[in-house]
């Protein structure tokens, strides 16, 4: 019969019903197949919440068998938190987010967080509101701005709605005027995570130096415990994350004593490719290999340094000449990785780093490496406006910053440059790059993937001749 795999045992595929079963239920029962013998519904129907809260803190909490929470999985909506929280928040890789964007929505003039630090300093408080106010008001004043320049160089479409050729100009102008929204802009995530990321984000929140983001973590805390109310009973501010962070904080300033003014400067140009692996080639070859052989490593490396060029481009090319444009290319790509430094405004950082297959680092946002002046604000005559609220936003950063550099960081724009160190394989190469450098993606962004591209094409042109870039 097509349907059973023996006379006795049929094979059934189905949904624990997350109506009737709650996450940690379901969490368990998932978890009792490693040693009983009975279905999954038959588990689930002898473990009631009591007894899946009793098996957590003895099996997960306290012989630590975490990956049972990640069967547990919750949808937390958060609201109104500052750009700043944000990257905190979904800077856990195992997560989804999907966020509120400042690229397809006009931003509200009040729509910035206040940092509870500045309560007690009246004075910088004033300069820390003055600066966010003037930032939303040139913001709205240069929407207006690129919308009429926009208007008397870009005609309506023929058969093209008034409404949606206003969207249409909107849209572009918002992509630039987002320049001046402050890191303390806020904004809307919706979270899927399963509850060890969930307890992993919540410890690295608690953690934090920033008041916003203890209380956001104590917040998920209590929140996602409506739905998984043991297995992030324990999540905790961590010692060992403050002492890193410490740590890395007094080093970076001992290492700015020794080398002066000079050591916060931008170097060079925005992406250098700062490594890569001289035997990628016949990594990825032996790798290609592998898979279908019983041959070992060690055996196909040999050969593999025995081919010629002709020989190698052969293996690539029919492993990879076949790769559709919406087509993930093998896991093998995997073997070799390339590593970037980046110099990315915080908008482009901000998309940068939605891309979880990468290992990056990123530095504190602060002003030193200056900021880029969108085109559009440039010839719709609005320069000027856009400079002096940076520089107004760069003198209250540096106020800010005598008081505390973490809070400083919430006055950054958009517009400024943040260095970051990237470590991606070739697989998500791929990916981010066709993602990345497609017309979709925004300018600021598409600008540095495609020059990063560039230089890993021009270090292994045989690896990138198969990337088909979407137009
Ligand atoms: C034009 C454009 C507009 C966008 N607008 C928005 C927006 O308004 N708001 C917003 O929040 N984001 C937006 N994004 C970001 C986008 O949704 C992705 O989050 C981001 O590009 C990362 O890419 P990725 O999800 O494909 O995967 P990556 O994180 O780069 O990972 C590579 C691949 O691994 C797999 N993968 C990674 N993580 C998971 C996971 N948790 N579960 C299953 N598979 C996974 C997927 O196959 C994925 O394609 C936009 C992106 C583009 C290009």
């Amino acid at each position: 019969m097509a349907d059973t795999v023996s006379d006795t045992y049929n094979r059934r595929v189905y949904p624990l019903d997350a109506h009737a079963l709650t996450e940690e239920q379901i969490a368990v029962a998932f978890a009792m197949t490693s040693r009983s013998p009975e279905s999954f519904d038959e588990i689930a129907r002898q473990v009631s919440q009591e007894k899946a809260a009793g098996f957590h803190e003895r099996w997960v909490l306290g012989y630590g068998h975490a990956s049972v929470a990640e069967h547990a999985v919750v949808h937390l909506a958060v609201e109104n938190i500052s750009r700043l929280a944000a990257d905190t928040l979904e800077d856990n890789r195992l997560a989804s987010y999907t966020e509120k964007s400042s690229r397809y929505q006009v931003l509200p003039s009040d729509g910035y967080h206040v940092p509870q630090e500045l309560a007690g300093q009246p004075v910088l408080g004033r300069v820390y509101r003055a600066a966010c106010q003037r930032l939303f008001q040139v913001y709205q004043h240069c929407l207006e701005g690129c919308q009429q320049y926009l208007r008397s160089v870009t005609p309506q479409e023929a058969g093209e709605r008034e409404n949606a050729y206003r969207l249409r100009l909107r849209r572009i102008a918002t992509d630039s005027c987002r320049a001046l929204l402050p890191a303390a802009t806020l904004t809307n995530i919706g979270v899927t995570a399963n509850a060890r990321v969930l307890e992993h984000a919540i410890t690295k929140l608690l953690s934090s130096e920033l008041v916003e983001e203890q209380d956001l973590g104590k917040e998920l805390k209590r929140e996602a415990r409506r739905i998984t109310p043991t297995l992030i009973k324990y999540a905790e501010p961590n010692a060992y994350l403050r002492h890193v962070a410490q740590q890395q904080s007094e080093m970076a300033g001992e290492l700015a004593g020794e080398s002066g003014a000079a050591a916060l400067q931008p170097s060079g140009g925005k992406v250098r490719l700062v490594h890569w692996d001289v035997q990628a080639e016949a990594r990825v070859v032996t790798a290609l290999l592998y898979r279908g052989s019983h041959l070992g490593y060690g055996e196909l490396w040999d050969r593999v340094q025995a081919m010629d060029a002709a020989q190698r481009q052969d293996v690539i090319g029919r492993c990879l000449s076949q790769l559709g444009p919406h087509d993930a290319p093998v896991r093998e790509l995997e073997m070799v990785d390339y590593t970037f430094e980046l110099i990315l405004d915080y908008g482009a950082y901000r998309e940068f780093k939605r891309h979880r297959m990468q290992s990056y680092l990123a530095q504190p946002l602060a002003v030193v490496h200056g900021y880029c002046t969108p085109g559009l604000l440039a010839v719709s005559g609005l320069q000027r406006e856009f400079a002096a609220a940076l520089e107004e936003a760069e003198a209250a950063f540096a106020q800010v910053r005598e008081f505390s550099p973490s809070v400083a960081q919430y006055l950054v724009t958009h517009a400024h440059y943040r260095r970051v160190l990237t470590k991606l394989n070739l697989r998500e190469c791929y990916h981010l790059f066709k993602m990345r450098v497609s017309s979709q993606a925004h300018e600021s962004i598409r600008a540095p993937m495609f020059q990063a591209l560039e230089l890993a094409r021009q270090t292994h042109p045989s690896l990138f001749q198969h990337l088909h870039l979407r137009s």
